[in-house]
């Protein structure tokens, strides 16, 4: 079915109004794609189908992005949930994100043992007069909305990371080059060696943003942060407006990479700025890309930030430092892996 006019008006007769199972027209003649959603690295792509089911039956795009990356939450991977990788006094601690098209915004940190830290960062954006509960704190508050307090065992795989990276225990953060996390589920054509096991800190935090049929934007990301890092860090992820941001008018950004690097510059923030001033969602992220890359010299070599973008019209873009970074896509048109642009 194209997307036509005759479409839209059908649907507009039934008072489904703007409701088309392709986007419609908007009354500035831009083509919206809605809905859609984006998530980083091949994980996104498990991620969006959790996403697509809200999306897809004209949920909302908050309801979406909470769904979506819950999906990846759930499984073992280095960087996301119970299942990865450990600080390096061997506790897995989880930040999470997620902020809406009105601007409420709930976020979670250094928070153990409660297998859907985004869940509980959107109870602390509706239930609280806050945006942000860390640690302890968070935990309680978790609690105190039925939250199961978990093991705090690590997974297997964590296990095994863990004892490796003690024999060396440095903390050496190393760029993902390859594009599988090993528990993917990917088609052959993506299939690569991974480095998971090995000890090595890999970027995989999953962060999604989603344009809904209704026109909004939401978006959320959870990770465990860097593994091995000391106790107590925090990343990017939760602290909104570096790695993750929504301005319904303009877009949304979410960041993954190293989170410090993100935090300097307030990356996710940045990326929007830039949309509003004009520039695609791709370019968008180049400039902060570029930007972190002036500020860090030759240090740039060796840490990796990527950037997606999702703007008002669902186009949408990604860039990242260095080769690998890649991300899914899912739209009523789309349903593709995509390697980002980037500039090493
Ligand atoms: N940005 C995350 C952090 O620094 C890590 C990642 O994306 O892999 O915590």
């Amino acid at each position: 079915m194209a997307i036509n006019r005759r479409n839209f008006i059908n649907l507009s007769s039934l008072g489904i109004a703007g409701f088309s199972l392709q986007g419609f027209i908007n009354t500035n003649q831009v083509k919206v794609q809605k809905p859609i959603v984006i998530a980083t690295w091949d994980a996104g792509i498990n991620a969006n189908k959790g996403a697509w089911e809200v999306l897809s039956k004209g949920g909302t795009a908050l309801d979406a992005v909470e769904k979506g990356v819950m999906v990846t939450e759930d499984e073992i991977s280095c960087c996301v949930g119970l299942g990865a990788n450990p600080d390096r006094d061997g506790h897995v601690t989880l930040d999470a994100s997620i902020m809406d098209h009105e601007f409420n915004c709930g976020s979670v940190a250094f928070l153990e043992k409660i297998k859907h830290p985004i869940s509980v960062a959107r109870k602390v954006m509706e239930k609280t007069p806050h945006v942000m509960l860390v640690g302890e704190g968070a935990q309680q508050f978790a609690l105190s909305q039925g939250f199961t307090l978990e093991s705090g065992n690590l997974s297997e795989t964590a296990d095994k990371a863990y004892k490796e990276w003690l024999k060396k225990s440095t903390y050496k953060p190393v760029i993902n080059v390859e594009r599988q996390s090993p528990t993917s589920q990917l088609e052959d054509k993506y299939k690569a060696p991974t480095r998971f096991a090995n000890g090595d800190w890999n970027h995989d935090t999953i962060g999604m943003v989603a344009l809904d049929i209704h026109g909004n934007l939401s978006g959320s990301c959870t990770t465990s942060g860097a593994g091995f890092k000391l106790r107590g860090r925090v990343g990017d992820s939760p602290i909104i407006g570096a790695g993750l941001y929504v301005d319904n008018e303009v877009g949304a950004v979410v960041a993954t990479g190293q989170g410090e690097d993100v935090i300097r510059v307030a990356g996710a923030s940045a990326v929007v700025e830039h949309m509003r001033q004009g520039k695609t969602p791709q370019e968008a992220c180049r400039l902060v890309v570029e930007k972190i890359k002036r500020i860090k010299k030759e240090k740039a070599n060796d840490i990796q930030v990527c950037f997606i973008a999702l703007n008002k019209n669902g186009a949408y873009g990604s860039y990242a430092l260095h080769d690998g970074f890649n991300f899914a896509v899912q739209s009523n048109d789309e349903n593709k892996l995509i390697n980002a642009p980037y500039n090493y």
